[in-house]
């Protein structure tokens, strides 16, 4: 089989791989999409600490496919059954754990983090993710591709669901990638009062827009703060989200948010990036700054409940798409900044 292996950053490199075997825990996965993520993007420039020195590793945590086989001791899940997963495992056994945080785990494993993933043509799903209830059968509506895009949304609906967004709000989205985008979709199937968005490309915001924006901010052109309190008529926004890791994001955030606002920090910064903080603000006008990374089984489970619902049609975000000997293009047009969402589709050759 073929697999995209990443090998140290700036290095990945289509192999040929022998077909992965399984133990009676384990399930195969016959991966059918798996859409390139940011964190892809990040591990690939710069390595990941749960990616050691040497390493070699298959990067793809946004991905759907097929049982291809069943370990003789796993219970329920059948071949053939399409399936789509959490990538991010829990220990079973910490306190976040308990709590059903497997994504704040300290001790966590992850698909195509610290065990291989998605972006090859079979995989192996492991019993800590089998038995922690990682995989989920993709509903008969959806297809392979709109299944790998419920991951994204998940951690969008982390940060969301943790803002208490209500359609009275006013929402500003800092940043026009697909992250941006899923939040606008977001915005839209809430019915919030207002979404602004912030970019600084016109074309990428008048694309970006589309998904669901009320209003647009060209960084380039206008003051952010200035033009978002124009825009809220001298109110500020209620829920600010930060997508892109600009420290002068979060700076902006802050800075528009109204009474009783709340701000999450989506996107993380370069390690090290200090940003300051009016802890006088937060005190007088009763704000909430948070952050999030990754999503829960819960997360998962209610994107997937918006999505099979047809409230949120995650595949309006993608945009390219490449078949197994091109996916080491994909990544480098996933780098480019073109385009939102780049998918793989490991079963086909090229597309
Ligand atoms: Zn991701
Ligand atoms: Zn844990």
């Amino acid at each position: 089989m073929k697999a995209a292996v990443f090998k140290g950053p700036g290095v990945i490199t289509l192999d040929e791989r022998e077909e992965p075997r399984i133990e009676d825990n384990e399930i195969l996965i016959q991966v059918r999409a798996a859409a390139i993520c940011g964190t892809d993007l990040k591990i690939f420039r710069g390595g990941h600490y749960r990616v050691g020195q040497g390493d070699v590793r298959v990067l793809g945590h946004e991905l759907a496919g097929d049982i291809a086989e069943v370990g003789a001791n796993v219970p329920y899940w059948k071949v053939g059954q399409r399936v789509c997963m959490v990538p991010n495992i829990g220990c079973g056994h910490c306190d976040m754990c308990r709590r059903g945080l497997n994504n704040m785990c300290p001790d966590y494993d992850a698909f195509g983090i610290s065990i291989d993933g998605g972006f090859q043509q079979f995989m192996v799903a492991t019993p800590a993710a089998i038995y922690g209830g990682n995989l989920f059968e993709i509903p008969d509506s959806l297809d392979y591709e709109t299944a790998s895009l419920v991951e994204p949304l998940a951690c969008c609906f982390n940060a969301w669901k943790d803002a208490d967004v209500t359609p009275e709000d006013r929402v500003l989205v800092l940043g026009t990638g697909p992250i941006a985008a899923l939040f606008l979709m977001l915005s839209r199937a809430y019915g919030v009062r207002q979404a602004i968005v912030v970019g600084r490309r016109a074309t990428r915001l008048r694309e970006i827009a589309a998904h669901g924006a009320t209003d647009t901010v060209d960084s380039s052109q206008v003051d952010v703060v200035d033009e978002v309190m124009r825009l809220t008529a001298g109110r500020g926004v209620d829920v600010a989200l930060t997508c892109a890791p600009a420290p002068e994001l979060q700076v902006q955030a802050m800075a528009v948010l109204a009474r009783y606002g709340r701000a999450s920090f989506f996107s993380g910064l370069n390690k090290g990036t200090k940003v300051e903080i009016d802890t006088n603000k937060i005190h007088y006008s009763g704000l909430r700054l948070m952050g999030s990374t990754g999503a829960s089984i819960q997360d998962y489970a209610r994107s997937m409940q918006l999505v099979e619902s047809g409230q949120i049609n995650v595949k309006e975000v993608l945009t390219d798409r490449f078949g197994m000997n091109d996916a080491v293009a994909a990544f480098k047009h996933a780098l480019s900044g073109n385009g939102l969402k780049t998918l793989i589709l490991p079963q086909a050759e090229t597309v």
